[in-house]
């Protein structure tokens, strides 16, 4: 592994990364392909897309010196996205680089299709939870959603990655006419299984044909539940942001748990934590606008730790104060979501 991009120890940590406003940045998401096996609803355009999916620019390699630069300026922990990572056969690698500089924070956001087989693999490499996407606990309803008849799939890749120790937990994006009729029934499935589950408003990203009829709100969306199961639940005390934006929930007589992650109706951008890095190597501040900065030319033309670091630092200045949305403002997008990681 190359090491012209390490800093001395002595620069690492010094003075932690900030952005314009003072928000500490210690959170990485890493998008390590744009490619991914399902063409979901509410991520991908009906057409086109899967076509238009490029190959990963960043090998492992510049993958792992990508997230040691970053790490050395007060990165804690990374999620590695997509697009789908599973659909990279050296993601174990990417992991065990990645797991050290994080003192073993590393997890992953997968549709769980390939997971059964490489759960273990995951782990062993360093890998320490994972985030499965599931809307649906119904066959004919996640084939809807994603386009593949895939729910024994991801089922099987859900048990494999609690048989191998990762931690565990579900996301499902609700969209009215789609899945609201899946909230109780993966409520449910959480009850009985002593999982969490984390529901997530629907946003709108380019190409994925938002509109506010199929916008459900986190309120409704817990009131369902609370409904369904005929009881009002109890709610966690606020962890902050290092455990996620959820507010979470517990499920009656079980260790499961629902969560809702309000992005669009209670947005969390005072507490922002995150910052993104692309499969092309761009360094994205917010999900919801800024452009794209390129870090993968400098790497590769040797830049030093100290101009990647300012590079870095330079592009949080900028980051936004707050989705475009909330000030009732169009967000810009350069790239789809499964482009930037989700
Ligand atoms: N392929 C992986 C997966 O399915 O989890 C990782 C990539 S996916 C883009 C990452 C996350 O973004 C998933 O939890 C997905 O449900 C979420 N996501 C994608 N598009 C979304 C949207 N329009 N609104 C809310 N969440 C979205």
């Amino acid at each position: 592994m190359p090491t012209n991009n390490q800093p001395p120890r002595m620069l690492r940590l010094k003075d932690g990364l900030k952005d314009g406003l003072g928000r500490a940045i210690t959170y990485l998401r890493v998008s390590v392909t744009e490619q991914c096996n399902l063409a979901c609803v509410y991520c991908k355009p009906r057409t086109g897309a899967l076509e238009r999916a490029e190959p990963p620019a960043m090998s492992r390699n510049e993958v792992v010196q990508a997230v040691q630069v970053f790490t050395s300026l007060g990165i804690r922990k990374v999620r590695l996205t997509g697009g789908e990572p599973l659909m990279r056969r050296d993601l174990e690698t990417i992991v065990a680089g990645i797991s050290p500089e994080v003192e073993g924070r590393v997890h992953l956001t997968t549709n769980g299709f390939h997971l059964a087989r490489r759960a273990r693999g995951l782990r062993d490499a360093g890998l320490c939870g994972v985030n499965i996407s599931l809307d649906a606990a119904e066959r004919g309803a996640f084939e809807r959603l994603t386009r593949k008849d895939g729910l024994s799939r991801v089922l099987a890749g859900i048990e494999a990655a609690r048989a191998a120790g990762l931690k565990t937990k579900l996301n499902a994006v609700v969209l009215r006419g789609w899945n609201e009729d899946q909230i109780l029934p993966l409520a449910r499935l959480a009850q009985a299984e002593g999982i969490q589950v984390r529901f997530i408003e629907f946003m709108p990203y380019q190409g994925n044909g938002w509109g506010q009829d199929q916008f459900m709100p986190a309120t409704e969306i817990l009131g369902l539940v609370q409904e369904g199961l005929g009881a009002p639940l109890e709610e966690e005390p606020v962890v902050g942001l290092e455990e996620g934006p959820a507010r979470i929930f517990r499920l009656p007589d079980s260790e499961g748990k629902v969560g809702v992650i309000s992005t669009l109706s209670a947005d969390f951008c005072d507490r922002c934590n995150r910052v993104r890095l692309t499969s092309r190597g761009e360094l994205q501040a917010c999900l919801f606008g800024n452009r794209p900065v390129d870090l993968l030319e400098p790497l590769r033309n040797h830049a030093s730790h100290e101009d990647l670091a300012r590079l870095i630092r330079q592009t949080l200045t900028e980051k936004l104060d707050c989705h475009p949305m909330r000030r009732g403002q169009k967000p810009e997008f350069a790239n789809g979501m499964w482009q930037v990681g989700g």
